[in-house]
Protein backbone atom coordinates (compact mmCIF):
# COMPACT_ATOMS: atom_id res chain seq x y z
CA UNK A 1 0.00 0.00 0.00
CA UNK A 2 2.91 2.36 0.74
CA UNK A 3 4.26 1.60 -2.39
CA UNK A 4 1.11 2.46 -4.31
CA UNK A 5 1.39 5.72 -1.97
CA UNK A 6 4.70 6.67 -3.44
CA UNK A 7 4.09 5.91 -6.82
CA UNK A 8 1.09 7.78 -7.41
CA UNK A 9 2.23 10.78 -5.32
CA UNK A 10 4.38 12.68 -8.06
CA UNK A 11 1.15 12.87 -10.08
CA UNK A 12 -0.81 15.88 -10.80
CA UNK A 13 -4.02 15.58 -10.11
CA UNK A 14 -7.39 17.26 -10.42
CA UNK A 15 -10.88 16.83 -10.88
CA UNK A 16 -10.25 16.18 -14.44
CA UNK A 17 -7.46 15.57 -16.92
CA UNK A 18 -4.39 13.27 -17.63
CA UNK A 19 -2.88 13.27 -13.90
CA UNK A 20 -6.63 11.32 -12.82
CA UNK A 21 -6.19 9.12 -15.70
CA UNK A 22 -2.55 8.12 -15.46
CA UNK A 23 -3.58 7.56 -11.33
CA UNK A 24 -6.19 5.02 -12.71
CA UNK A 25 -3.82 2.96 -15.15
CA UNK A 26 -1.45 2.81 -12.38
CA UNK A 27 -4.26 1.44 -9.86
CA UNK A 28 -5.24 -0.65 -12.71
CA UNK A 29 -2.12 -3.03 -12.56
CA UNK A 30 -2.63 -3.87 -9.27
CA UNK A 31 -6.90 -4.00 -9.78
CA UNK A 32 -8.89 -4.18 -12.76
CA UNK A 33 -10.56 -0.93 -13.14
CA UNK A 34 -13.66 -0.36 -15.83
CA UNK A 35 -12.72 3.54 -16.46
CA UNK A 36 -15.79 6.02 -17.33
CA UNK A 37 -15.56 9.22 -19.20
CA UNK A 38 -18.02 11.75 -18.93
CA UNK A 39 -18.13 14.33 -21.38
CA UNK A 40 -17.81 18.03 -20.38
CA UNK A 41 -21.18 19.70 -20.03
CA UNK A 42 -23.14 16.56 -19.11
CA UNK A 43 -25.67 17.94 -16.46
CA UNK A 44 -25.34 15.68 -13.21
CA UNK A 45 -28.42 17.04 -11.12
CA UNK A 46 -27.24 20.62 -10.76
CA UNK A 47 -23.85 20.74 -11.27
CA UNK A 48 -22.50 19.89 -14.79
CA UNK A 49 -19.31 18.15 -15.60
CA UNK A 50 -17.19 20.87 -16.04
CA UNK A 51 -13.77 22.15 -18.80
CA UNK A 52 -11.41 19.26 -18.41
CA UNK A 53 -7.85 20.95 -16.90
CA UNK A 54 -4.36 19.98 -18.00
CA UNK A 55 -0.89 21.13 -17.34
CA UNK A 56 2.24 20.79 -18.08
CA UNK A 57 4.44 23.74 -16.70
CA UNK A 58 4.22 26.21 -14.95
CA UNK A 59 6.46 28.91 -12.73
CA UNK A 60 7.81 32.55 -11.42
CA UNK A 61 11.19 33.18 -12.45
CA UNK A 62 13.57 36.22 -12.03
CA UNK A 63 16.54 36.82 -14.26
CA UNK A 64 15.97 33.30 -15.79
CA UNK A 65 15.88 31.79 -12.65
CA UNK A 66 13.03 29.54 -11.19
CA UNK A 67 12.18 31.26 -7.41
CA UNK A 68 8.84 29.10 -7.71
CA UNK A 69 8.72 25.96 -9.98
CA UNK A 70 5.95 23.37 -10.51
CA UNK A 71 8.37 20.55 -11.61
CA UNK A 72 9.42 20.52 -8.07
CA UNK A 73 6.01 20.52 -7.09
CA UNK A 74 2.77 20.63 -8.16
CA UNK A 75 1.27 22.06 -5.23
CA UNK A 76 2.80 25.83 -6.46
CA UNK A 77 0.04 25.78 -9.39
CA UNK A 78 -3.70 26.88 -7.83
CA UNK A 79 -5.52 23.42 -9.17
CA UNK A 80 -7.92 24.67 -12.53
CA UNK A 81 -5.64 28.20 -13.55
CA UNK A 82 -6.17 29.42 -16.11
CA UNK A 83 -3.03 30.17 -18.57
CA UNK A 84 -0.35 32.95 -18.13
CA UNK A 85 2.39 34.42 -19.47
CA UNK A 86 3.01 37.88 -18.33
CA UNK A 87 5.50 39.62 -16.65
CA UNK A 88 4.59 41.65 -13.54
CA UNK A 89 5.70 43.32 -10.43
CA UNK A 90 5.89 41.27 -7.14
CA UNK A 91 3.06 44.26 -5.84
CA UNK A 92 1.13 42.64 -8.91
CA UNK A 93 1.98 39.12 -8.23
CA UNK A 94 0.77 39.13 -4.62
CA UNK A 95 -2.84 38.94 -5.07
CA UNK A 96 -2.56 35.49 -6.87
CA UNK A 97 0.27 34.45 -4.22
CA UNK A 98 -0.89 31.87 -1.54
CA UNK A 99 0.92 31.23 1.47
CA UNK A 100 0.90 29.49 5.31
CA UNK A 101 2.42 32.61 7.51
CA UNK A 102 1.99 30.08 10.66
CA UNK A 103 3.65 26.99 8.90
CA UNK A 104 6.31 28.95 6.98
CA UNK A 105 8.40 26.32 5.10
CA UNK A 106 4.83 24.61 4.02
CA UNK A 107 3.12 25.18 0.45
CA UNK A 108 -0.56 25.25 0.60
CA UNK A 109 -3.07 23.18 -1.44
CA UNK A 110 -5.23 25.69 -3.61
CA UNK A 111 -8.07 25.17 -6.05
CA UNK A 112 -10.20 27.46 -8.13
CA UNK A 113 -12.59 24.82 -9.81
CA UNK A 114 -15.51 26.97 -10.14
CA UNK A 115 -14.19 30.60 -10.36
CA UNK A 116 -12.14 31.22 -13.79
CA UNK A 117 -8.74 32.47 -11.52
CA UNK A 118 -4.77 31.89 -11.71
CA UNK A 119 -2.17 31.58 -8.68
CA UNK A 120 0.85 30.26 -7.33
CA UNK A 121 1.43 28.79 -3.77
CA UNK A 122 4.27 28.66 -2.17
CA UNK A 123 6.45 28.77 1.24
CA UNK A 124 6.13 31.70 3.09
CA UNK A 125 10.01 31.44 3.59
CA UNK A 126 10.15 31.78 -0.34
CA UNK A 127 8.04 34.77 -0.21
CA UNK A 128 9.87 36.38 2.30
CA UNK A 129 13.27 36.11 -0.32
CA UNK A 130 11.49 37.72 -2.95
CA UNK A 131 12.90 41.09 -3.48
CA UNK A 132 10.74 43.64 -5.55
CA UNK A 133 10.98 43.69 -9.08
CA UNK A 134 9.55 41.84 -12.00
CA UNK A 135 8.88 38.56 -12.09
CA UNK A 136 8.27 36.42 -15.52
CA UNK A 137 4.98 34.57 -14.55
CA UNK A 138 4.02 31.15 -16.72
CA UNK A 139 1.46 28.78 -16.60
CA UNK A 140 1.17 26.49 -19.30
CA UNK A 141 -2.54 24.91 -18.51
CA UNK A 142 -5.28 24.31 -20.75
CA UNK A 143 -9.17 24.44 -20.37
CA UNK A 144 -10.99 22.67 -22.53
CA UNK A 145 -14.27 20.75 -23.75
CA UNK A 146 -13.21 16.76 -22.45
CA UNK A 147 -13.85 14.11 -19.73
CA UNK A 148 -14.60 13.57 -16.02
CA UNK A 149 -12.88 10.32 -15.65
CA UNK A 150 -13.66 8.02 -12.62
CA UNK A 151 -13.45 4.19 -12.52
CA UNK A 152 -14.80 1.07 -10.69
CA UNK A 153 -14.12 -2.24 -9.68
CA UNK A 154 -16.44 -4.51 -8.87
CA UNK A 155 -16.41 -7.70 -6.47
CA UNK A 156 -19.13 -9.73 -7.57
CA UNK A 157 -21.40 -11.28 -4.33
CA UNK A 158 -23.52 -14.05 -3.93
CA UNK A 159 -26.63 -11.59 -3.81
CA UNK A 160 -26.59 -8.48 -6.35
CA UNK A 161 -27.20 -6.31 -3.08
CA UNK A 162 -24.22 -3.65 -2.92
CA UNK A 163 -21.32 -2.46 -0.62
CA UNK A 164 -19.98 0.59 -2.17
CA UNK A 165 -16.81 1.94 -0.81
CA UNK A 166 -15.62 5.23 -2.04
CA UNK A 167 -12.21 7.49 -2.53
CA UNK A 168 -11.60 10.42 -3.84
CA UNK A 169 -8.73 11.20 -6.67
CA UNK A 170 -8.57 14.54 -7.09
CA UNK A 171 -5.87 15.68 -5.00
CA UNK A 172 -2.53 16.50 -6.48
CA UNK A 173 0.74 15.53 -4.43
CA UNK A 174 -0.90 15.04 -1.02
CA UNK A 175 -0.46 11.57 0.56
CA UNK A 176 -2.81 10.74 3.59
CA UNK A 177 -5.26 12.44 1.46
CA UNK A 178 -6.37 10.80 -0.38
CA UNK A 179 -3.94 8.28 -1.79
CA UNK A 180 -3.74 6.63 1.68
CA UNK A 181 -7.78 5.94 0.77
CA UNK A 182 -6.56 5.06 -2.58
CA UNK A 183 -3.76 2.42 -1.59
CA UNK A 184 -6.38 0.97 1.11
CA UNK A 185 -9.31 0.52 -1.26
CA UNK A 186 -6.67 -0.94 -3.16
CA UNK A 187 -5.70 -3.47 -0.89
CA UNK A 188 -9.25 -4.23 0.28
CA UNK A 189 -10.45 -5.16 -2.74
CA UNK A 190 -7.95 -7.36 -3.88
CA UNK A 191 -8.52 -9.19 -0.42
CA UNK A 192 -12.45 -10.12 -0.25
CA UNK A 193 -12.66 -13.72 -1.70
CA UNK A 194 -16.43 -14.37 -3.01
CA UNK A 195 -18.03 -11.96 -0.33
CA UNK A 196 -21.86 -11.82 0.65
CA UNK A 197 -22.66 -8.90 -0.99
CA UNK A 198 -21.02 -7.04 -4.06
CA UNK A 199 -19.05 -4.63 -3.43
CA UNK A 200 -18.36 -1.71 -5.53
CA UNK A 201 -15.24 0.19 -5.43
CA UNK A 202 -15.93 3.97 -6.78
CA UNK A 203 -12.32 5.95 -7.93
CA UNK A 204 -13.38 9.14 -8.13
CA UNK A 205 -12.95 13.05 -7.65
CA UNK A 206 -14.64 14.63 -5.43
CA UNK A 207 -17.76 15.72 -5.18
CA UNK A 208 -18.67 16.68 -8.63
CA UNK A 209 -17.53 12.66 -9.38
CA UNK A 210 -19.79 11.84 -6.59
CA UNK A 211 -22.75 13.56 -7.92
CA UNK A 212 -21.76 12.60 -11.51
CA UNK A 213 -21.83 9.14 -10.49
CA UNK A 214 -25.31 9.15 -8.14
CA UNK A 215 -26.87 11.06 -11.33
CA UNK A 216 -25.73 8.01 -13.75
CA UNK A 217 -26.26 5.53 -11.90
CA UNK A 218 -29.71 6.67 -9.87
CA UNK A 219 -31.96 4.08 -11.33
CA UNK A 220 -29.96 1.39 -9.69
CA UNK A 221 -29.04 3.05 -6.29
CA UNK A 222 -31.85 0.97 -4.54
CA UNK A 223 -29.17 -1.85 -4.77
CA UNK A 224 -26.72 -0.03 -2.38
CA UNK A 225 -27.40 -1.35 0.85
CA UNK A 226 -24.35 -0.13 2.45
CA UNK A 227 -20.76 1.86 2.14
CA UNK A 228 -17.79 3.48 3.50
CA UNK A 229 -15.92 6.86 2.61
CA UNK A 230 -12.12 6.27 2.68
CA UNK A 231 -9.84 9.20 3.34
CA UNK A 232 -7.27 9.85 5.44
CA UNK A 233 -6.68 6.43 6.12
CA UNK A 234 -2.61 6.56 6.70
CA UNK A 235 -1.51 9.10 9.34
CA UNK A 236 -0.41 8.08 12.87
CA UNK A 237 -4.11 8.82 14.85
CA UNK A 238 -6.44 6.16 15.87
CA UNK A 239 -9.23 5.51 13.51
CA UNK A 240 -12.23 7.96 13.67
CA UNK A 241 -15.61 6.61 11.89
CA UNK A 242 -18.14 9.17 10.84
CA UNK A 243 -21.63 8.14 11.17
CA UNK A 244 -24.08 7.77 7.91
CA UNK A 245 -26.97 10.43 8.51
CA UNK A 246 -29.44 8.06 9.26
CA UNK A 247 -27.20 7.51 12.52
CA UNK A 248 -27.81 3.71 13.93
CA UNK A 249 -27.38 2.01 9.86
CA UNK A 250 -26.59 -1.33 9.83
CA UNK A 251 -22.77 -0.27 8.89
CA UNK A 252 -22.78 1.82 11.77
CA UNK A 253 -23.46 -0.20 14.27
CA UNK A 254 -20.70 -2.59 12.43
CA UNK A 255 -18.07 -0.37 12.62
CA UNK A 256 -18.92 0.79 15.78
CA UNK A 257 -18.57 -3.14 17.37
CA UNK A 258 -15.41 -3.47 15.19
CA UNK A 259 -13.87 -0.46 16.64
CA UNK A 260 -14.27 -1.29 19.78
CA UNK A 261 -11.28 -3.63 20.05
CA UNK A 262 -9.08 -0.43 19.09
CA UNK A 263 -8.79 3.20 20.38
CA UNK A 264 -10.67 4.97 17.97
CA UNK A 265 -13.53 7.92 18.35
CA UNK A 266 -17.14 7.76 16.63
CA UNK A 267 -18.45 11.23 15.30
CA UNK A 268 -21.70 11.88 14.44
CA UNK A 269 -23.21 12.85 10.66
CA UNK A 270 -21.94 16.39 9.13
CA UNK A 271 -22.55 17.59 6.23
CA UNK A 272 -19.54 18.58 5.44
CA UNK A 273 -16.15 16.58 4.57
CA UNK A 274 -15.79 13.86 1.98
CA UNK A 275 -18.47 12.09 -0.27
CA UNK A 276 -20.78 10.89 2.52
CA UNK A 277 -21.94 14.46 1.78
CA UNK A 278 -23.41 13.27 -1.67
CA UNK A 279 -24.47 9.49 -0.85
CA UNK A 280 -26.09 11.10 2.60
CA UNK A 281 -27.62 13.87 0.73
CA UNK A 282 -31.61 13.32 1.53
CA UNK A 283 -32.82 12.35 -1.57
CA UNK A 284 -30.73 9.07 -1.27
CA UNK A 285 -30.06 9.25 2.35
CA UNK A 286 -27.79 5.78 1.95
CA UNK A 287 -26.21 4.19 4.77
CA UNK A 288 -23.08 4.94 3.93
CA UNK A 289 -20.31 6.16 6.74
CA UNK A 290 -16.83 7.60 6.78
CA UNK A 291 -13.40 6.47 7.91
CA UNK A 292 -10.56 8.03 8.33
CA UNK A 293 -7.49 7.94 10.98
CA UNK A 294 -7.65 12.02 12.13
CA UNK A 295 -9.68 13.29 10.08
CA UNK A 296 -9.32 16.10 7.61
CA UNK A 297 -8.34 19.91 9.02
CA UNK A 298 -7.40 18.13 11.90
CA UNK A 299 -3.46 17.77 11.36
CA UNK A 300 -1.27 20.61 10.84
CA UNK A 301 0.00 19.11 7.52
CA UNK A 302 -3.46 18.75 6.29
CA UNK A 303 -3.63 20.29 2.32
CA UNK A 304 -0.21 21.47 2.66
CA UNK A 305 3.09 19.75 1.37
CA UNK A 306 4.02 18.22 4.81
CA UNK A 307 1.26 15.82 3.95
CA UNK A 308 3.94 13.59 1.72
CA UNK A 309 4.64 9.80 1.43
CA UNK A 310 6.26 10.18 5.26
CA UNK A 311 3.22 11.11 6.57
CA UNK A 312 1.88 8.15 5.77
CA UNK A 313 2.74 4.70 7.83
CA UNK A 314 2.77 1.68 6.10
CA UNK A 315 1.53 -0.07 9.84
CA UNK A 316 -1.64 2.70 10.14
CA UNK A 317 -2.59 1.74 6.48
CA UNK A 318 -2.49 -1.97 7.44
CA UNK A 319 -4.50 -1.29 10.68
CA UNK A 320 -7.48 0.45 8.59
CA UNK A 321 -6.93 -2.27 6.06
CA UNK A 322 -7.61 -4.65 8.92
CA UNK A 323 -10.59 -3.07 10.37
CA UNK A 324 -12.36 -2.45 6.96
CA UNK A 325 -11.88 -6.50 6.80
CA UNK A 326 -13.05 -7.12 9.83
CA UNK A 327 -15.89 -4.63 9.28
CA UNK A 328 -17.01 -6.30 5.88
CA UNK A 329 -16.54 -9.60 7.82
CA UNK A 330 -19.00 -8.86 10.24
CA UNK A 331 -21.54 -7.13 7.61
CA UNK A 332 -21.09 -10.12 5.09
CA UNK A 333 -22.27 -12.69 7.85
CA UNK A 334 -24.56 -10.28 9.95
CA UNK A 335 -28.18 -11.95 9.67
CA UNK A 336 -31.59 -12.20 11.50
CA UNK A 337 -33.16 -15.93 12.14
CA UNK A 338 -36.43 -17.08 13.55
CA UNK A 339 -36.09 -20.05 16.16
CA UNK A 340 -38.08 -22.75 14.63
CA UNK A 341 -38.64 -24.55 17.55
CA UNK A 342 -39.05 -21.85 20.15
CA UNK A 343 -41.16 -23.60 22.64
CA UNK A 344 -38.16 -24.54 25.42
CA UNK A 345 -35.04 -24.95 24.05
CA UNK A 346 -34.71 -27.68 21.36
CA UNK A 347 -32.42 -30.80 22.01
CA UNK A 348 -29.15 -30.22 20.51
CA UNK A 349 -27.36 -33.41 21.66
CA UNK A 350 -30.08 -35.42 19.61
CA UNK A 351 -29.12 -33.41 16.31
CA UNK A 352 -25.57 -34.17 17.04
CA UNK A 353 -24.89 -30.52 17.75
CA UNK A 354 -22.85 -31.25 20.71
CA UNK A 355 -20.48 -33.63 19.44
CA UNK A 356 -20.17 -31.08 16.75
CA UNK A 357 -18.47 -29.12 18.96
CA UNK A 358 -16.57 -32.10 20.25
CA UNK A 359 -12.55 -31.29 20.70
CA UNK A 360 -12.81 -27.80 20.13
CA UNK A 361 -11.34 -25.34 22.55
CA UNK A 362 -13.88 -23.11 22.33
CA UNK A 363 -16.43 -25.68 22.84
CA UNK A 364 -18.60 -24.04 26.20
CA UNK A 365 -18.53 -20.65 24.70
CA UNK A 366 -19.51 -22.59 21.13
CA UNK A 367 -22.16 -23.89 22.90
CA UNK A 368 -23.38 -20.67 25.11
CA UNK A 369 -23.43 -18.81 21.45
CA UNK A 370 -25.79 -21.68 20.04
CA UNK A 371 -28.33 -20.80 22.85
CA UNK A 372 -28.21 -16.99 22.70
CA UNK A 373 -28.76 -17.74 19.23
CA UNK A 374 -31.46 -19.94 20.03
CA UNK A 375 -33.06 -17.37 22.56
CA UNK A 376 -32.49 -14.37 20.45
CA UNK A 377 -33.63 -15.30 16.82
CA UNK A 378 -37.30 -14.17 16.96
CA UNK A 379 -36.98 -12.19 13.70
CA UNK A 380 -36.01 -9.03 15.33
CA UNK A 381 -32.68 -9.47 16.83
CA UNK A 382 -29.66 -9.51 14.23
CA UNK A 383 -26.36 -11.69 14.71
CA UNK A 384 -24.64 -8.13 15.75
CA UNK A 385 -27.36 -7.80 18.42
CA UNK A 386 -26.63 -11.27 19.79
CA UNK A 387 -22.90 -10.85 19.66
CA UNK A 388 -23.33 -7.32 21.47
CA UNK A 389 -25.57 -8.37 23.94
CA UNK A 390 -23.81 -11.87 24.98
CA UNK A 391 -20.58 -10.17 24.96
CA UNK A 392 -19.54 -12.94 22.76
CA UNK A 393 -17.29 -12.76 19.26
CA UNK A 394 -19.26 -12.27 16.72
CA UNK A 395 -17.52 -14.67 14.83
CA UNK A 396 -18.51 -17.29 17.82
CA UNK A 397 -22.05 -16.47 17.06
CA UNK A 398 -22.11 -16.13 13.16
CA UNK A 399 -20.52 -19.73 13.39
CA UNK A 400 -22.93 -21.11 15.98
CA UNK A 401 -25.90 -19.40 14.18
CA UNK A 402 -24.73 -21.52 10.93
CA UNK A 403 -24.51 -24.90 12.66
CA UNK A 404 -28.19 -24.59 14.09
CA UNK A 405 -29.18 -23.33 10.26
CA UNK A 406 -27.77 -26.56 8.92
CA UNK A 407 -29.71 -27.75 11.39
CA UNK A 408 -33.05 -26.88 10.60
CA UNK A 409 -33.38 -25.08 14.11
CA UNK A 410 -33.78 -21.82 12.33
CA UNK A 411 -34.84 -19.95 9.26
CA UNK A 412 -33.23 -16.99 7.68
ZN1 LIG B 1 -8.74 17.22 0.77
Amino acid sequence: MHELVRRLYPLCRSITGDGVRRTLEIVSEYLPLDTYEVPTGTEVFDWTVPREWNISDAYIASEGRRVVDFQASNLHVVGYSTPVAATMSLAELRGHLHTLPEQPSLIPYRTSYYAENWGFCLTQETLDGMPDGEYEVRIDSTLDDGHLTYAEHVVPGQVTDEVIVSCHTCHPSLANDNLAGIAVAVALARSLENPFYTYRFLFMPGTIGAITWLARNADRIEKVKHGLVLACAGDAGHLTYKKSRRGDAEIDRVLAYVLREREHEIVEFSPYGYDERQFCSPGFNLGVGSLSRTPYARYPEYHTSGDNPDFVLPEKLADTLSACQQAFSVLDRDRRYVNLSPYGEPQLGKRGLYDALGGRSDAKQAQLAMLWVLNLSDGEHSLLDIAERSGLPFDTIADAARALHDAALLKE
